[in-house]
């Protein structure tokens, strides 16, 4: 018997009853704006804030209206202006490419490696194309960060780092996101935490704080917040400082408070789903697992495998084969960018030239999704599905 998998790769956990709870209530009061609140009352966004900081340890947070407005929000605080370039990473999603664009900036592309993070070889020969490297940890890989900072500070680099998908990951014992001056994190539906949208901006800055505070349409309103800088910090700032509006609201912040209170918890049950992925596709021929250094604090949202060489109509044979199980893949190396898969050559706005090296990667990258609906024995499964269908296409050559 062929054995299928039934679920769905993109079906989520309900959000926790504690978050259904204290959204009704939010509801009930009609102040969802984030400074609409009865006297006294602290709202819900600058809670959330303050949980999230004590959680990262960092000293200023700003909740706001989506990943991509965080990233964004990080370019305008650090000064990014028209024309400059911002390094960032070839493989990574197009809301990275996306918030350097929106600004006005232009990306220049480091490659990556066949371990899926960014090449420091290729960011070495590159440190003085920009001031700026907006660091995407995509899929969760996180390369060497001691490494990276060093090579940056000694450039007179900031780091930007864009941890949608390393939210509740480390290296070396240190929070994604605490290695930059800034920390930008998603609450999109497909993350870590879920609020449908919805981001963070994490720094230790109080002059960077103030400004993204400010950026984020707070009016003169920042008083209410409980992890800003104080009021002074705002006095040079706050007539200098455009106003472009991306607050996250006190809904979203209710839904928000108790998946946080969760967050190391759904980390575990995530590594427990990767390791029996990776155990069952371990020494597959063909297929090339990525190294997982022991520095680095996985979070297993999302598994990664390389058929690193293969000529193309193999690489689609899987994907088929996978699919008509019940295996849903994506592949990073079609020609035609499709639902999440995009690449830096998709991104016609930022003109790069051809990457050779990073090409014969991008080709050969196959990602799943690993939502915390499927039990361990789905991923079993998937894995002796994958295993199954790998082999037989390459026995087949
Ligand atoms: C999802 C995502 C973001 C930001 O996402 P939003 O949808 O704007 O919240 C940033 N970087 C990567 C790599 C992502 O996958």
């Amino acid at each position: 018997m062929t054995e299928r998998f039934q679920g769905s790769f993109t079906q989520q956990e309900p959000i926790p009853e504690a978050g259904i709870e204290a959204a009704l209530e939010v509801m009930r009061s009609g102040r969802l704006h984030r400074y609409n609140t009865a006297a006294s009352e602290i709202s819900q966004t600058a809670l959330l804030e303050q949980e999230f900081a004590a959680y990262l340890g960092a000293k200023y947070c700003l909740a706001v209206a989506s990943g991509g407005y965080a990233m964004a929000t990080a370019l305008r605080a650090l000064g990014v202006e028209p024309g400059d370039k911002v390094l960032s990473n070839a493989f990574t999603l197009a809301p990275v490419p996306g918030a350097i664009a929106s600004v006005g900036a232009v990306p220049v592309f480091v490659g990556v490696t066949e371990d899926l993070i960014i090449d420091l070889d290729d960011l070495s020969s590159k440190l003085d194309q920009g001031k700026v490297l907006l660091l995407s940890h995509m899929r969760g890989h996180i390369c060497d960060m001691n490494r990276l900072i060093a090579m940056c500070d000694g450039a007179g680099i900031q780091v930007i780092e864009d941890c949608a998908h390393t939210m509740g990951g480390a290296w070396r014992g240190v929070p994604s996101g605490r290695h930059g001056v800034i920390g930008c994190y998603s609450t999109q539906t497909y993350k870590h935490m879920n609020s449908g949208e919805g981001g963070f901006f994490v720094t230790d800055d109080s002059e960077i704080a103030a400004r993204a505070v400010m950026l984020s349409g707070s009016y003169m309103l920042f008083e209410r917040h409980l992890a800003a800088p104080p009021a002074d910090a705002f006095d040079q700032i706050k007539y200098q400082t455009p106003n472009v509006s991306g607050r996250m609201d006190n809904l979203r912040a209710a839904i928000l408070r108790p998946q946080l209170r969760d967050i190391d918890m759904q980390v575990a049950r995530w590594n427990e789903r990767y390791a029996v992925l990776e155990d069952g596709l371990r020494d597959t021929p063909g297929l090339r697992l990525t190294h997982r250094p022991h520095e680095e604090s996985i979070v297993g949202s999302s598994f990664q495998f390389l058929l690193l060489d293969w000529v193309a109509d193999r690489v689609r044979d899987v994907i088929a084969r996978c699919g008509s199980r019940g295996v849903e893949l994506k592949w990073f190396g079609a020609p035609e960018p499709a639902g999440f898969t995009s690449r830096y050559d998709s991104w016609q706005y930022a003109q790069t030239a051809p990457m050779p090296a990073s090409d014969r990667v991008l080709a050969g990258i196959v990602d799943l999704r690993v939502p915390l609906t499927f039990s361990i024995d789905d991923c079993a499964l998937i894995a002796r599905i994958i295993r199954a269908e790998v082999s037989a296409v390459y026995q087949a050559t």
